[in-house]
């Protein structure tokens, strides 16, 4: 069998401190107990990797495959991730009061949430590196996709989840096969739960951020809205914050775009959106501050913006601050109104994290944080579906 042989990442940087280290090896965080991003030869790679050769190539993720850390061909995992609608969304736009708006439809993945793409890497990875058992503490949809992807992949997952996670999530675990805990907690602690399974019985952790490739996963958001829209980048990008990988990703894929020449230095504003019971992102962009601390009783309907304390807060904080940027908590009861409003204004039925994008431009409007001329990208991260049966808490 001839397998195809990819270039892959060149090393890990640490995201704090800068220190590289080896990229092929199943590795979590730095020795500074940090974020790792992986690093590629963009130089090497930008003369046969120019957006002029994309049109035509499969309609998933692994279309940036140059950019991808996975190497060998036959590890990537393809359940139909990525490539989702960028839907032009007028009737929304005008509601919020912006000139144009889209809405990247992220509830058409393989699982109906965005957690699907970066999932798919780093199980992808996990696999091509030997990890022989998974296990993730998840709000919900990463517990969605991590089964899913680890079903592909044929690997054991376990998954730990708050005990009141929604109930079609719940159900899509167990049928995807995954090994399911239920917990009376938050994520932070189905995250000790993980952490304990891993050292007694060797488990790879895949939690967000503590594992170096669900945020490349995450990343091809940015490429896919430079493509969609034209090669260019829309004023501003609207995120449902939780651990802020998305954000973190896209941040993460301009510069590389900058790098290989597709773009100059021009950035969209990047906006962390979280819900009022849960806003440490925003607590900390109001005070300036260059990390968010945790947040106490963290309370809101939107599970995947139940995330009392991110470990990757200082990138998420350093791409809003560097784009000029900023951050805003939206009432659950708000979110549900504008669930309402996209789905008659555009045939989407999205979850409630994206209810709060939408939500959050008139406020961001109001604090003159963007102007009514602005073109803004909404992200709808998952689908409504997923959260049949939950009401807003406020
Ligand atoms: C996880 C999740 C979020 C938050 O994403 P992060 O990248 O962790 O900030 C937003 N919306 C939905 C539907 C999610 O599942």
């Amino acid at each position: 069998m001839i397998t195809t042989r990819l270039r892959g990442a060149t090393h890990l940087e640490c995201t704090a401190t800068g220190e590289s280290y080896e990229s092929e090896q199943l590795i979590r965080l730095s020795d500074a107990g940090k974020p790792l991003f992986a690093r590629y030869a963009l130089d090497e790679i930008a003369p046969g990797f120019q957006p002029t050769d994309l049109p035509g190539r499969r309609a998933d993720l692994w279309r940036y495959e140059e950019v991808l850390p996975v190497r060998d061909r036959s590890c990537q995992i393809q359940l139909g991730e990525g490539w989702t609608p960028l839907l032009d969304s007028p009737r929304v736009a005008s509601r919020m009061g912006v000139r144009r708006a889209w809405i990247k439809n992220e509830g058409v993945n393989p699982t109906a949430s965005f957690k699907d793409r970066g999932l798919c890497l780093a199980v992808s990875r996990a696999k091509e590196l030997g990890a022989e058992e998974l296990a993730i503490p998840s709000a919900g949809n990463a517990g969605s996709a991590s089964a899913a992807y680890a079903a592909a992949a044929g690997l054991p997952v376990h998954v730990v989840v708050p005990s009141d996670t929604p109930a079609p999530i719940l159900e899509e675990i167990r049928a995807l096969g995954a090994d399911l805990q239920l917990l009376d907690g938050l994520i932070s602690d189905c995250g000790a739960v993980v952490r304990r399974g891993c050292e007694e019985h060797g488990w790879f952790d895949l939690s967000t951020l503590k594992e170096p490739y669900r945020v490349e996963g995450k990343k091809t958001m940015g490429y896919e809205i430079f493509e969609q829209l034209g090669l260019r980048l829309p004023d501003a990008i609207v995120y449902p914050t939780g651990g802020g990988t998305g954000l973190i990703g896209m941040w993460k894929a301009f510069d590389e775009m900058e790098r290989m020449g597709w773009i100059g230095r021009e950035r969209p504003k990047m906006f962390s959106v979280q819900a009022a019971g849960c806003a440490p992102i925003v607590r900390a962009w109001e005070r300036g501050a260059e990390d968010a601390g945790t947040w106490e009783n963290a309370a809101t309907y939107a599970s995947g913006l139940r995330v009392p304390g991110a470990i990757g807060d200082f990138l998420i904080l350093r791409a809003i601050y560097e784009s000029d940027g900023g951050a805003v908590a939206v009432p659950d009861h708000e979110m549900a109104e504008w669930v309402g409003h996209i789905g008659s204004a555009t045939g989407v039925f999205a979850a409630p994290e994206g209810g709060a994008v939408a939500a959050a431009v008139p406020r961001l409007l109001e604090k003159g944080l963007i102007s009514a001329d602005d073109e803004v990208v909404l992200f709808c991260t998952g689908s409504g579906l997923k959260y049949a049966g939950m009401t807003p808490l406020d």
